[in-house]
Formats: C-alpha cells, structure tokens, sequence
C-alpha cells in the first residue's frame, strides 16, 4: 500500500469515526474539497503544514510517513519564508501586545496558550516558514512555539527542508 493511500484511509477512517463529511475535513485544514479529494487520491502531494494539522486532530502519522509523504519540492517551499517586512505587522501575538514569555513556557504542557493565539493568526505560514528556516540553518537556539508548533513539532519539518536543500546542492553540482 503506498502512503497516499495508508493517510486517505486514515483521513476518511477518522472523518467517519467524528461523523464529520469530507467539507468539514477541508475546512480544518484550510482548504478547497477539490484539493482535499485531489489530495486523498493522490493527485497532489499534501503540505506539511496539512499533515502537522491531521496529526493535530489525533490522526496516527508517523515521521517515517510523514518523511514519505512530503516530498523535495514541499522541502524548498518550505524553505523560503517570506521577508518578514512583508506580514510581521500583521502578527497576533504583536497586534495583541503579548509578552514573548508565554511563547517560550518551560514545559510543553505551558503551550497551549501560545498555541491557541497562533490558531488565530493570520500570517502563521509565513511565521512557521521563518522559524523553519531560521532552524534549518543550524546556527541558533532552538526554543519556542512559532506557527502553533512546538520545537519537537518542527524538528521533522526542519529536516526534511535540511534534506531537499541537500538533494538541490547535490542536483546543481551533477
Ligand atoms: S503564528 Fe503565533 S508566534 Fe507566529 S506571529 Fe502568529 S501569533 Fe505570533
């Protein structure tokens, strides 16, 4: 059985145990039915961020199908954050003047504050992709929720944009 298929059955397992219809999963994650159905039989590759928001919900997605399922072109997408410039205005966390100390609670359990105020925002992509990127350099201290991740919650994104900036080098060199 190949990923796509092991997540769609997944997917439509845990809508029909929520009694939800595949509108309602659309709407969780953020997109159109069409792209959801392209997604479930596998015409299109899922984003990371979607599989992140299923696994959110509870659905069972291990990083190895996780590493399977996001492939090198989601890699690079995720690997170019836009300028900041461009949408820190627009931030939650800024326009409500929260103190940065609930962003960085001392044990995983502090963070659903943090997590619940990051559901809301609506530049939370292009937060999530700076972090990301900044993380994939490997040149500071990883710590914090960005986007409504964890740092354990970023670490597969971040290796998996690791990985395809790996395959582009690699790729540019041949
Ligand atoms: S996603 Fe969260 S941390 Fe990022 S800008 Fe929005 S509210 Fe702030």
């Amino acid at each position: 059985m190949t990923p796509q298929k092991v997540l769609s059955d997944r997917v439509r397992e845990w809508a029909a145990s929520q009694g939800i219809c595949t509108a309602a999963v659309a709407r969780i994650l953020g997109i159109s039915e069409m792209t959801l159905w392209r997604r479930l039989h596998g015409h299109c590759q899922w984003h990371a961020d979607e599989l992140l928001k299923l696994r959110g919900q509870g659905i069972q997605i291990s990083d190895e199908l996780f590493h399977a399922l996001v492939g090198k072109e989601e890699g690079l997408r995720m690997s170019k954050p836009k300028p900041r410039e461009e949408w820190i205005e627009d931030a939650l966390c800024r326009r409500l003047g929260l103190q940065s100390d609930i962003f960085f609670p001392e044990r995983a359990r502090g963070s659903l504050p943090a997590k619940q105020v990051c559901r809301e925002c609506p530049v939370r992509q292009e937060c999530l992709a700076d972090q990301l990127e900044y993380e994939a350099r490997g040149t500071g201290q990883i710590a914090g929720i960005f986007g409504g991740l964890t740092p354990s919650q970023r670490a597969p994104l971040v290796r998996k944009i690791r990985e395809a900036r790996k395959e582009a080098r690699k790729e540019k060199r041949s």
